[in-house]
């Protein structure tokens, strides 16, 4: 976004960040094996392809520091303060202004208010008993204590989900014990990794159209994923029956297999991509523990009634991820508290502007999360839609600008009949959705609907304040 404006002419701007870094997701998930399960060549921005991956998927540390690059080679540092932190923001409509307070008591006023919060930033911990009484570290996987060196130890990791599935294969290699705590066991299909050959780093670098056309086919490749997402289609049973075969192949204890064999449709939580994994679970060491958590204890953790000794507790349990914007407290001019506005759930037009918050604009806000493609291509769409606002704004001089109600809300009605009807809906627990089951994290589509639909905003869709 601020590359963007820059490059729109527009410089007067300032971003807010709490952190001490750029990098979000990949500044905080420094757990071993971190790594993006899109291809690196299209998990970059469109304008600024980086051919210096060393692999097809790149680990944490590269994904950082192209992060950091596009930071530094745009000029960004400039504009950022970090170290601070926003805890509320009231729209004023007479004004136009937006008033932003920081937790350290500053107050800023601005004309337009844009968040890029991510989906995926406060780490959740599940509330177990005895949890305080536990004798050794713990720890989120998004918040991995490094000086906790685990050679040798006895490790629990409860949850399964992408973070685990990473971190297990390589911490399994060094520990003593890992018991893995599984409440759903994950859909694996391989994945398709290699480190880049110097032919290949070649030809990136030197030919800038071999990049594009290769990036092209990454992105055709996982956007016919799309097609597995739908539940019954001949491509969700091909690709079930792939990941049941990679399952059977790689686990012979049929006991284990079972365990690992879900039971819910392909695509409802997010589909793991890993050649390591099972493997990992295979070790003597390592055991998979499917009954439930009944407490944890000072030396470890207690289910089915077995003591499952640890020193360090890892949790891989996943991100607060329907508390959008959360806890930020953003209000309108009427003091309308948006969370409120959310109470069943949140909900956008095309996940970026709400109703009754003028001026306010949301990157990767509700419904905009992918299960089968790159999230930068939607931030992309998202950015460009937000520049036209601005531009019309400034063109029409506009105090604000505001997407409709009846736009939001017919909007959201047809996309909640498409999501309910979707795989993501029914027949697991997932963080697409909220605990009443109001999927609104997840675009129903794919990405190249989402890019037709927000190509250009519809400002008869919007209401229109004029300057007095
Ligand atoms: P997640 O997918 O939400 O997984 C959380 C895991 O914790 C699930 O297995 C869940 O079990 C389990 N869990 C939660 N509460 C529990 C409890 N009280 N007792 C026992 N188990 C519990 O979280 P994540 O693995 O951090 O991944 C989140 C998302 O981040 C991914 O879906 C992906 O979008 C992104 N991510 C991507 C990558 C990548 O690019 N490869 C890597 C990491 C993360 P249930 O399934 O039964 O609820």
């Amino acid at each position: 976004m601020a590359i963007q404006l820059k490059r729109a002419g527009f410089s007067n701007f300032t971003i807010y960040e709490k952190a001490e870094e750029v990098g979000g997701t990949w500044r905080d998930n420094t757990y071993p094996g971190a790594a993006c399960d899109i291809p690196s060549h299209l998990y970059c921005f469109s304008f600024e392809p980086s051919n210096y991956f060393s692999r097809r998927y790149a680990e944490q540390p590269e994904i950082l520091n192209y992060f950091r690059h596009c930071a530094r080679k745009y000029d960004l540092y400039r504009h950022i303060r970090f170290r601070t932190e926003i805890s509320a923001a009231r729209f004023d409509g007479k004004s136009g202004v937006w008033r932003i307070t920081t937790t350290a008591g500053d107050n800023i006023e601005c004309h337009v208010l844009i968040s890029g919060t991510g989906q995926l930033s406060r780490p959740h911990i599940p509330n177990l008993l005895g949890l305080e009484s536990f004798a050794g570290r713990r720890f989120h996987t998004a918040r991995w204590d490094h000086s906790r060196d685990l050679t040798g130890r006895d490790v629990a990791v409860i949850g399964t989900g992408s973070s685990a599935v990473q971190a297990i294969p390589r911490i399994a290699s060094v520990v003593r014990s890992v018991a893995v705590f599984q409440r759903s066991p994950a859909w694996v299909v391989p994945k398709s990794d290699h480190v880049y050959r110097t032919a290949e780093k070649w030809m990136l670098r030197n030919f800038p159209l071999w990049g594009f056309i290769r990036r092209s086919m990454i992105y055709i490749g996982l956007e016919k994923r799309f097609l597995a997402l739908r539940e019954g289609s001949w491509a969700a049973s091909l690709v079930k029956r792939k990941m049941e075969w990679a399952l059977y192949r790689a686990v012979t204890d049929p006991v284990l297999r079972e365990k690992l064999l879900p039971a819910y449709p392909v695509g409802c939580k997010r589909i793991q991509l890993a050649s390591d994994y099972f493997h990992a679970l295979c070790r003597p060491n390592v055991t998979v523990v499917t009954d439930p958590i009944e407490r944890i204890v000072p030396e470890g953790v207690l289910a089915g009634g077995t003591l499952h000794r640890a020193d360090t507790l890892i949790f891989a349990t996943g991100f607060e991820a329907t508390r959008f914007l959360a806890p930020m407290n953003i209000r309108n001019s009427d003091n309308t508290a948006l969370k409120d506005v959310w109470h069943n759930g949140a909900e956008a037009h095309f996940g970026i502007t709400v109703a009754g918050f003028p001026n306010f604009f949301m990157l990767y806000g509700p419904n905009t999360n992918l299960g089968h493609n790159s999230v930068i291509f939607m931030i992309e769409c998202q950015v460009a839609y937000v520049l036209d606002c601005l531009r019309c704004l400034i063109d029409r001089d506009l105090l604000w600008l505001d997407i409709r109600p009846e736009a939001m809300a017919s909007f959201n009605t047809a996309l909640q009949s498409k999501l309910v009807r979707s795989v993501w809906a029914g027949g697991c627990s997932n963080w697409y959705k909220t605990a009443d089951g109001k999927v609104t994290n997840n675009w129903p589509g794919t990405t190249l609907s989402y890019w037709r639909r927000t190509r250009k905003p519809d400002f008869a869709h919007f209401r229109l304040q004029a300057r007095a």
